[in-house]
């Protein structure tokens, strides 16, 4: 049930991770090195051990989160940095240019980085993939026969027999159905299409025009080609956004009825993110119109039938996200929520980030040290952390508030053999506190997420990030839960 509870959400306004990893990535270290992720690489695959934090596991644990289970498949990610024009209100990782020899060179190395891991973790057998993503960057600016080319030397690594998901994120400027029917003959199921918000000023402010027909061409080719879950990423807090315009967005984007909607909170955040100084900030709309836009959004999708799931995340009764979130199967990682967050995930491509065991790794942000590492055949790795026992037991409890909503004690001391109310005495007083506000509710052998606390959940798993409970005032760099 989606309760917006407005009073409640202004109240609680503030600053809180994304949690698509505990640790987050600001807190990854300069001292996990090569040296180190290779131990871990072998420790992992040619010794035929993998990471088990969950009870899935059938395998032994040998006190470092690693355990034998040589059946268990592992994730990709490969990030296309390249994007051939700026979205202003853009935060990630890419490179902008309008040579598409870009590709061509960066496609190379891609394969190098692959052939090295699979040379360095010395199994014979290839090891088998569940799930794989393409995300940028616009890895739709790869055409397709460069599609094609980097899908064979992922077969030519890995076993991908098994996959269930293979999704790329699109930019619909550059794509339309003859692209999407590329894209499943390549082996893709998913596509999630960055749509934001079709009005034509905003679009035109943030250097971002693209039409809905050629949206609707391209979700109506993906479902017509038989892939399994659609999604569109839409961003609320755009310059000149209102009610009446966004109202008119969400309309248009219930017409496409995508499996899933992703409705983000633009952060505007110059110092950090160069491009966003070129939106003027009295052009954006202010807290009170993001939350009647927010608040519409929210009780439209309600009304059509679309589940929360979590955060910014909407989908349709019968999509995997909505039916995980009733099992309580529902996961989280680096692409958000997933039913696969809780395998090993390997990952490929500049500034791209992994989990290994009981670790997360990433690689160099920059093109040219990740060519010249490659070039010298070393793995491209920048930082990394390994989990501490007490990031692992903050790991799961941050994973069960965002995907379960709820945390029975007796769980936690079970699997980590502690006594909760000793281990988490001050969390607990300040779980009483938001109890108060009505975010959670209070039992006495556990709490769970109220209905009208689920749109404030980062306000609830923050309470268990040691990092920033430690550091009071360093919560200020993340962007704001509402
Ligand atoms: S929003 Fe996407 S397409 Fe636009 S610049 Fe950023 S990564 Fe590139």
């Amino acid at each position: 049930m989606i309760v917006f509870d407005r009073e409640l959400i202004e109240k609680c306004q503030t600053n809180a991770p994304r949690y698509t990893s505990y640790p987050t990535a600001d807190r990854f270290s300069l001292d996990y090195s090569r040296e180190v992720h290779l131990g871990r690489l072998n420790s992992l695959f040619s010794g035929e051990l993998v990471h088990a934090d969950d009870n899935k596991s059938k395998a032994v644990n040998n006190n470092d989160g690693l355990v034998n289970n040589t059946n268990e498949a592992v994730s990709l990610y490969i990030h296309i940095p390249f994007c051939n024009t700026l979205c202003l209100y853009c935060a990630c990782n890419k490179i902008i240019t309008n040579d598409r020899t870009n590709i061509a060179t960066y496609l190379t190395y891609l394969e190098k980085e692959i052939e090295l891991y699979t040379q360095l973790i010395n199994n014979s057998k290839k090891l088998k993939v569940i799930q794989l993503h393409f995300g940028g960057g616009s890895p739709s600016w790869m055409t397709i026969a460069e599609v094609k080319q980097i899908m064979q030397v992922i077969g030519k690594y890995f076993d991908m027999s098994i996959a269930q998901e293979i999704a790329m994120e699109i930019d619909p400027r550059h794509s339309n159905s003859d692209y999407i029917a590329g894209l499943r003959e390549n082996g893709f199921n998913r596509v999630s299409i960055g749509l934001q918000d079709f009005d034509y000023k905003v679009q035109k402010t943030v250097n971002r025009v693209q039409s809905f027909e050629c949206c609707k061409n391209i979700l109506d080719a993906a479902k017509a080609f038989g892939f399994s879950s659609t999604n569109v990423d839409l961003i609320y807090g755009l310059p000149f956004q209102n009610l009446e315009s966004f109202s008119t967005t969400i309309d248009k984007v219930l017409e496409l009825a995508p499996a899933r909607i992703a409705l983000f909170n633009y952060a505007h955040i110059p110092s950090i993110f160069m491009p966003q100084s070129r939106i003027k900030e009295s052009d954006l709309p202010s807290s009170m119109v993001k939350l009647d836009i927010l608040q519409m959004s929210v009780e439209k999708l309600g009304r059509f039938g679309y589940k929360f799931i979590g955060m910014d995340h909407f989908a349709l009764p019968d999509d995997e996200l909505a039916v995980a979130l009733d099992d309580g199967s529902l996961q989280r990682n680096f692409q958000g929520y997933s039913t696969f967050a809780d395998t090993n995930m390997l990952s490929f491509g500049v500034s791209s980030i992994g989990f290994l065991g009981n670790s997360y790794y990433q690689n160099v942000k920059d093109l040219q040290s990740y060519y010249a590492m490659l070039d010298k055949d070393l793995l491209p790795i920048m930082r990394g952390i390994i989990l501490s026992q007490d990031d692992l037991i903050r790991k799961h409890i941050i994973s069960q508030i965002m995907c379960q909503y709820s945390l029975t004690y007796a769980d936690i001391e079970q699997k980590f053999k502690l006594s909760f109310s000793d281990y988490f005495n001050v969390e607990l007083q300040m779980l009483n506190d938001l109890a108060e506000l009505g975010l959670v509710e209070m039992v006495s052998d556990r709490f769970s997420v109220t209905d009208k606390g689920r749109f404030l959940i980062r306000n609830v798993a923050v309470i268990f990030d040691k990092y920033i409970q430690l550091s009071k005032n360093s919560s200020k760099s993340y962007s704001k839960v509402i």
